[in-house]
């Protein structure tokens, strides 16, 4: 694994800990490796850590560097076990995404931006079953929910877990998850009720967000 994967890596926690999305030391993120994956120490301040804290893990989960790898390393590498799509996971306690969870709700498709979250249908992201933190349970109840094509769901009472084929992708949709939980906590908080996108609005959206960027 190159040093500025792992460079990169330490910078998209800091900055997911600054943007408020790590609260006391919640959270961690890791990068698909050859022999498995890097993923972010336990227990660590974001402030304080640097790449040589990063941990390597095989595809199972076994330490193959010093350090202790973050307790919800499981969830990282059923993940990686069950998505050949995801070569990034960001697990975020972001605050209006949590609150959302500790509801157990998902976020229905009331932006276009849901889209970046893969084959979303009418039902949004869902909303993982619980399961306590740290446990196989809670990263088969993760996978289970993300099924085949979504790149992002809420865990029922805990937060958010965001996939990508990119560590830029899958902060970015950390933090739109984040953004959308907004929204709809607000939308609620107003006694208004989301007119939801069609599939066929979503499709659309879906197709343009995949050009938006290139040149015309
Ligand atoms: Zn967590």
């Amino acid at each position: 694994m190159a040093d500025t994967d792992r460079k990169d890596l330490v910078a998209a926690a800091r900055a997911l800990d600054a943007a408020g999305h790590m609260p006391q030391k919640s959270g961690n993120l890791s990068l698909r490796t050859a022999r498995g994956f890097v993923i972010t120490p336990s227990g660590l301040p974001y402030a304080a850590m640097t790449e040589a804290d990063l941990v390597e893990c095989a595809a199972d989960g076994a330490p193959l560097s010093n350090g202790r790898p973050s307790s919800e390393w499981r969830l990282h590498a059923a993940i990686f076990s069950a998505r050949a799509d995801a070569q990034a996971v960001v697990h975020t306690h972001s605050p209006r995404a949590t609150a959302l969870a500790c509801a157990r709700r998902g976020i229905p498709p009331l932006h276009y931006m849901i889209t970046l979250a893969g084959a979303v249908g009418r039902a949004g992201i869902p909303c993982a079953r619980h399961a306590t933190f740290g446990t196989e349970a809670l990263a088969q109840e993760c996978v289970a929910a993300l099924g085949e094509g979504l790149r992002a769901t809420l865990l029922a009472n805990h937060g958010v877990v965001a996939l990508g084929a990119s560590l830029a992708g899958a902060v970015a949709l950390a933090r739109e998850v984040e953004n959308l939980a907004g929204q709809y906590l607000d939308l609620l908080a107003a006694g208004l009720k989301p007119v939801l996108l069609s599939k066929a609005e979503l499709a659309d959206a879906a197709a343009q967000l995949k050009g938006y960027g290139r040149p015309a």
